[in-house]
């Protein structure tokens, strides 16, 4: 970055009418320190400031940006669907025609219900998943978000096999007292907690692969040991694929690893840069909604046109190009010079990739779970961030965060992202 006065300003005058001058609290560039900047223009793998910089975007809206930023055929659709309203209220072809794509490219996903938000979509599920079981208590992993939801706030805290502790002032503790917290890929301590509330687990909700403590991987078997250890005590496995669904493959984690959930929920990619979420599952379960069932959920602008012709243009690029085999090219090549890069600095990195999701972690231990990626020296990290910012190139402002590649980044952009990282590990 070269200049950020106008950013400058602007965050100033941000901080006077908006809580910590952002409207969601990772932009506020807290982590790393310093003030985020102000971008009013994006396209492709590159974004652009109020200043004049151009950035190589790794954050992609924080994982919409599949197609790259502003893709053409997405901005057409859109303004297509804005010609004609931009909401009803009543049911509108879009719906139908999203829905029939989802439940066609997620193996096992009979019917699926569009709502506003990743947030909402696991609210509705857990709710869901309640209903159905008829049970009250939730199994989530420490280190996966799944959105903002109270009893969903909780990462960690001993006695979790019993009770949770809220992660956030304002969520009263019988709130979350029925979300039991358990380290991710360590069977036992899932085993123990079923045994410690036999037919009491209504579902297991969980990221398939965690992003949101950074990225790591499941380990072979894991998620196959959830499908069974849930099916097993007749509780739901619910897949939170807001970040992995049609970004690891157009059937998403579940669909790449070959395992079905009870209930998937969605978000970020199916909105194609609108705001959307959706969850699904087998009809039987779905069918316990409102109007049909007594589970109650609606959304006054769920299904909104605009969102729906955004997704599904959205999808149907994801399906009708080799992007999936694209991603893994750019993910490939980006993961071997951050290595060498790393190698040649001699800096401990730990990279983990799947697909185009990565994380470089500061640590000489591999990265397995939450309390793995704690090790990772965060004072590297904040020095390599701002690094790359004066290199161009835009990562995510927090360790704990994932990367991801769109179909829009080059071979140019993927060189130039591995020199900048080539010059800035060395000086760290
Ligand atoms: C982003 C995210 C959410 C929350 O989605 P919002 O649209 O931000 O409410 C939930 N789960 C996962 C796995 C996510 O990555």
């Amino acid at each position: 970055m070269i200049t950020s006065t106008k950013s400058e300003a602007l965050f100033a005058e941000a901080l006077r009418y908006i809580p910590g001058g952002v409207n969601s609290p990772v932009r506020a560039f807290r982590a790393v320190g310093g003030q985020p900047f102000f971008v009013n223009k994006a396209k492709g793998a590159h974004i652009f400031d109020v200043d004049g910089n151009e950035l190589i975007d790794y954050v992609g809206t924080w994982g919409p940006a599949i197609l790259g930023h502003a893709h053409p055929k997405i901005i057409q659709a859109v303004k297509n669907a804005a010609e004609q309203g931009t909401s009803f209220g009543i049911p509108n072809p879009l719906e139908v025609e999203m829905a029939r794509l989802v439940c066609a490219s997620v193996p096992g996903l009979e019917k699926v219900r569009m709502c506003n938000s990743g947030t909402e979509a696991c609210m509705s599920a857990i709710r869901l998943a309640r209903g159905f079981a008829r049970r009250d208590k939730i199994i989530k992993f420490d280190g996966c978000y799944h959105g903002h939801a109270d009893s969903l706030l909780v990462k960690a805290g001993s006695g979790a096999l019993t009770f949770g502790h809220p992660d956030s002032a304002g969520v009263p503790a019988a709130f979350t007292q029925h979300t039991i917290v358990v380290p991710f890929n360590e069977p036992e301590a899932v085993r123990a907690a079923f045994a410690a509330n036999p037919q009491q687990i209504a579902g297991i909700i969980v990221e398939p692969v965690p992003g949101n403590a950074g990225l790591y991987l499941p380990k072979p078997g894991y998620l196959e040991f959830l499908r069974d250890v849930t099916s097993a005590d007749g509780a739901l496995l619910i897949f939170d694929e807001v970040m992995t669904g049609f970004r690891l493959a157009l059937g998403g984690a579940q669909g790449r690893f070959g395992i079905q959930p009870d209930l998937s929920c969605f978000g970020k990619i199916i909105g194609g840069g609108l705001p959307v979420g959706a969850f699904g599952g087998r009809a039987e379960i779905m069918d316990l909604l409102a109007p049909l069932g007594p589970v109650y959920q609606a959304g006054t602008l769920s299904g909104n046109p605009l969102a729906m012709a955004a997704g599904i243009t959205a999808i149907k690029e994801l399906s009708a190009t080799h992007a999936y085999a694209a991603l893994e090219e750019s993910g490939a090549a980006l993961e071997t010079g951050m290595k060498n890069a790393a190698k040649s600095a001699k800096i401990p990195v730990q990279f983990n990739r799947i697909g185009s999701m990565f994380c470089a972690y500061f640590t000489d231990q591999p990265v397995h779970n939450l309390a793995d990626a704690m090790k990772s020296d965060r004072a590297r990290f904040t020095k390599f961030f701002h690094g790359m910012l004066r290199e161009g190139v835009y990562i995510a402002p927090s360790q704990f965060e994932a990367g991801f590649i769109s179909t829009a980044h080059t071979v140019a952009d993927i060189e130039k992202t591995v020199e900048a990282a080539a010059k800035v590990m060395k000086a760290l």
